[in-house]
């Protein structure tokens, strides 16, 4: 049921109202102020490979990309997207009709949300959850259901899925390797949330921005390649994570044309297009960086994760070993009142800036003593976050 207009424009800024400042900007402050090393945002401190960046710079001065780009992203990327998704994972998606270039995986969110929901839509996403997710579904108009991931392994509790469906649910938005717990999400989660999508017929948004970040022996498998799934499911992913480089904001959507075409209908009115030359440069990355890169980056990363677990272990941290993500969640019961408590006083106590994972739920005591701390760092600045962490003790 449709409301009228000047009530549904209160109930969209009512419902904003909640998003007012965000705890990264008060962390991130407190981290400058204290001169403490910032294990709270969730971006590298390298850039990606040489290659990759010297391609973006080269067709800045080939003049490619610095216009307006099309609607949907060059071709180039189109193609090398389809060709990845391919490669990697045998799923075909037609780059003319089935994927979209977006300002980054954020903006594909926001434009599949405004797309795809009406005012009243429920749609049930796995807590603790990306903040993006709340705030878009609120622009939306449309309510979130939680259902929470609880430690140690932070696996989906099918019974829970199940009682959150109701009538007015339309949507499943799943994250997987997921942000911030690490857990990757198994064949077998899965299946259950494709059981659950194919009966109550809803549509499933699958965020894979950390597809290529999987450790151990996760592995991660797209919920489009399960039987029933793939015309259901709007799949998103993004360059940032994968190649080192969250400024140049280049994403992507894959659907089937009838939810596709919803999503770009929306994102025309978002950023229209953004990133030309960075479309071609990460077009050419798809395409070139192979096996090697790929294996590079998981090594690397699990050898950072090993370094900060144990670090965070050694000073007193009930560690949740992640299987993907470059974040690691971990709980403090032992150490404070609550996170959010122990974040605030973290930066003055040892100089180390954390995450309090509570913010990134609605059923705030479940995730009261948990804090998020990312390793996506150099070792040298890993090792020295590790010896002041172990002054906590003391
Ligand atoms: C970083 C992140 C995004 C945003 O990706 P961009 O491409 O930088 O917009 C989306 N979802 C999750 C879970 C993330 O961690």
């Amino acid at each position: 049921m449709q409301r009228p207009s000047s009530k549904g424009r209160f109930v969209r800024n009512r419902q904003l109202a909640e998003f007012g400042t965000t705890i990264f900007a008060e962390m991130s402050a407190l981290a400058v102020a204290t001169g403490s090393i910032n294990l709270g945002q969730g971006f590298p401190d390298t850039d990606g490979p040489a290659s990759l960046l010297e391609s973006a710079a080269e067709a800045i001065r080939a003049g490619k990309g610095n216009q307006y780009p099309p609607g949907p992203g060059v071709p180039e990327l189109r193609q090398a997207v389809a060709g990845h998704r391919q490669r990697h994972y045998g799923l075909s998606y037609d780059p003319d009709r089935e994927i979209l270039i977006t300002a980054g995986a954020t903006e594909a969110i926001a434009a599949t949300m405004l797309g795809l929901l009406n005012p009243g839509d429920e749609v049930i996403a796995l807590e603790p959850y990306y903040d993006s997710y709340a705030a878009t579904i609120a622009m939306a108009g449309a309510r979130r259901v939680p259902v929470t991931l609880h430690p140690p392994r932070f696996e989906l509790d099918g019974d829970a899925l199940r009682r959150a469906v109701t009538p007015r649910t339309r949507m499943l938005l799943i994250n997987s390797p997921h942000n911030p717990t690490g857990a990757v999400l198994s064949r077998a989660e899965l299946a259950v949330i494709a059981a659950v999508a194919i009966e109550h017929d809803l549509v499933v948004v699958t965020d894979e921005v950390y597809e290529h970040l999987v450790f151990d022996d996760a592995v991660h498998i797209p919920l489009a390649t399960l039987p029933g799934m793939r015309d259901r499911t709007v799949s998103i992913s993004s360059a940032g994570k994968t190649f080192s480089v969250t400024g140049w904001k280049i994403g992507w959507v894959m659907a089937a044309p009838p939810l596709l075409d919803a999503v770009r209908t929306a994102k025309q009115f978002l950023t229209f297009v953004s990133g030309g030359p960075f479309q071609y440069a990460v077009a050419g990355a798809l395409n070139t960086l192979g096996a090697d890169f790929y294996t590079g980056l998981r090594d690397d990363l699990t050898g950072k994760r090993d370094l900060l677990a144990a670090g965070l272990t050694a000073a007193g941290f009930r560690v949740y070993q992640p299987r993907g993500t470059y974040f690691i969640t971990a709980d403090v019961a032992h150490l404070a009142d609550d996170g959010l408590t122990f974040c605030r006083e973290l930066p003055s106590r040892c100089g180390v800036v954390a995450i309090p994972s509570t913010v990134f739920y609605d059923n705030k005591a479940a995730g009261a003593s948990l804090v998020r701390f990312a390793f996506c760092k150099q070792d040298h600045v890993l090792r020295e976050a590790v010896t002041r962490l172990a002054t906590l003790g003391a």
